[in-house]
């Protein structure tokens, strides 16, 4: 049994990051002792792949390495379509996979929110139109108080994905494997990742 090395939680034996605060274990060391057993649980994928005919491919040998190496690209998967960087750039690290396909998921929800909140707003507008209100010298549109609140709504909502877009650059820079709060429990998405990474590595 082992204990993440930052925040002291217990890990599974095998686990290459820390489910609570996404911290790479020592795997570093582990790696060292027990190098097969390592590469095939975590990497099937590169396993399968020939060795040595991408150099540009940094070689991966431990999660935590991997982490280290690709921190600096990572981050760019919550950055909207610039996800596409780490995604052709850094396509057999494990770490920059787990980025994007969160900042892919991001990238979905954001794109739903915003048709959504177009929708509704045309919507709220028809509904509740707004009228002409004069000032002293001139007269402009005033919008209805629904209008308002629904426009304060979708405001809290956008900064909301703003703070999750931060949140990820954040663990993927600073080599966290850490899954974002609500959106990285959507699976859609990421199968749609797996298939995409896994005819990249074919
Ligand atoms: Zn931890």
């Amino acid at each position: 049994m082992k204990f993440c090395r930052n925040c002291g939680t217990q890990l599974e034996d095998n686990a290459a990051f820390c489910p609570a605060c996404g911290t790479a274990t020592s795997a570093q060391q582990e790696a060292a002792q027990q190098p097969a057993q390592q590469a095939a649980a975590q990497q099937p994928a590169q396993q399968a792949a020939p060795p040595q005919t991408d150099f540009v491919q940094p070689q991966v040998d431990s999660a935590a390495a991997d982490a280290q190496q690709n921190r600096g690209i990572a981050w760019l998967a919550y950055m909207g379509l610039l996800l596409l960087v780490p995604l052709f750039a850094r396509k057999r690290s494990e770490y920059c996979k787990f980025h994007v396909k969160q900042g892919a998921t991001l990238c979905a929800v954001e794109i739903v929110y915003y048709i959504t909140q177009a929708i509704v707003m045309a919507i709220v507008k028809a509904i509740f139109p707004g009228h002409i209100a004069y000032g002293y010298f001139t007269y402009y549109y005033q919008d209805s108080a629904a209008t308002i609140i629904f426009r304060l709504l979708f405001g809290a909502g956008s900064i909301f994905l703003l703070v999750l877009a931060i949140m990820g650059i954040v663990n993927a820079a600073t080599g966290k494997q850490k899954k974002l709060p609500l959106i990285g429990q959507i699976p859609f998405i990421e199968m749609l990742m797996d298939k995409i990474y896994a005819a990249l590595n074919k």
